[in-house]
């Protein structure tokens, strides 16, 4: 598949923080003009089934997917999977163990939220949440808005969900090296998501993409909805000095509530290797070709 190619490789259902489920996301990716799409839960496998089917269904290529979280010089850094073999045991346990403390967790924010003058929180943010096991910020976020707290999810994020803010509650997830070696030994490429988004300083960014790299992580995203125009240039540079494959995807969550739709952003910068370029024997073909869609390119 070719360089310039309308791939959208990060993006949420239901089954974890997204609004739509899968096979409504594969539609609204397809009508989108997306050629190669991938599902993205947070910690979660659960739906790549239907994504595969439904992309399958309707003339979209399909790469499996997963958003790891993974704690990383005392921040979150979220590491995607891409083409990976669902049924691999071994990720599967590390997905479990990884969305494992979520539930206890929520109840903390909930307890700091209600000592902030708001109660009920759990419950509330459990209404919204598809999949119980993978209760989000995200999900808190929702029910402060629909309770009347705050105007939008992101005025949330900033009062209440953030690093020093009432409903924050520290968290360890997954180690880099675990949930690079999971995506790996699952047959699959780990990709940095969003890098921009991180709080490092360049010394703690440059551990972090050298370790990635000295644990088999292959990929960076250059071009995803967290990133300015400038920031595409800058991690395209990145990618370049690491030697990295780069991505390209829009982290869809909901049409309410996020700024970048699925399939709608500038094309990866030239002179770059495309994550599905190393992953070309891992793309699920669709099983039909839609009107006018090129033939498949024979993998
Ligand atoms: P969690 O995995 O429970 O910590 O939730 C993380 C999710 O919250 C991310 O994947 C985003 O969907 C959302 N999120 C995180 N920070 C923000 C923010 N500042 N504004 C809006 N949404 C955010
Ligand atoms: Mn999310
Ligand atoms: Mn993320
Ligand atoms: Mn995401």
């Amino acid at each position: 598949m070719p360089s310039i190619l309308n791939a959208d490789l990060h993006c949420h259902s239901v089954v974890s923080d997204g609004t739509l489920t899968p096979e409504a996301l594969a539609a609204r990716a397809k009508a989108n003009g997306v050629e190669l799409w991938a599902l993205t839960d947070h910690d979660e496998i659960g739906g790549q089934q239907r994504a595969a089917a439904a992309a399958s269904a309707i003339g979209m290529h399909y790469l499996t997917g997963v958003e790891i979280s993974v704690t990383f010089v005392a921040q979150t850094v979220h590491i995607v999977g891409l083409g990976f073999d669902p049924e691999n045991p071994a990720l599967k346990l590390g997905l479990n163990q990884t969305r494992g403390g979520r539930g206890q967790r929520a109840m903390d924010m909930s307890d700091g939220l209600a000592k902030a003058g708001i109660p009920g929180a759990y419950d509330g943010a459990l209404k919204f949440a598809g999949n119980h096991e993978l209760i989000s910020r995200t999900h808190f976020a929702r029910f402060l808005v629909e309770s009347g707290v705050c105007r939008d999810t992101y005025e949330v994020f900033r009062k209440y969900l953030t690093e020093g803010k009432p409903g924050f509650v520290e968290h360890r997830w997954a180690s880099l090296k675990d949930a690079v070696t999971w995506i790996r030994e699952a047959g699959g490429v780990a990709v940095i998501a969003h890098p921009a988004r991180y709080k490092f300083t360049s010394n703690e960014e440059f551990a972090l993409f050298s370790e990635f790299k000295s644990h088999g992580g292959q990929g960076v995203e250059v071009v995803t909805g967290s990133h300015t125009a400038a920031e595409y240039i800058t991690y395209a540079d990145t990618a370049r000095e690491f030697g990295l494959a780069a991505s390209r995807g829009s982290d869809f969550h909901s049409p309410d509530e996020s700024h970048t739709e699925l399939g709608t952003l500038p094309y990866l910068p030239g002179k770059l290797t495309p994550v599905w370029e190393l992953l070309a024997d891992r793309i699920r073909h669709a099983s039909v070709e839609s009107p006018g869609a090129s033939a498949p390119t024979g993998h």
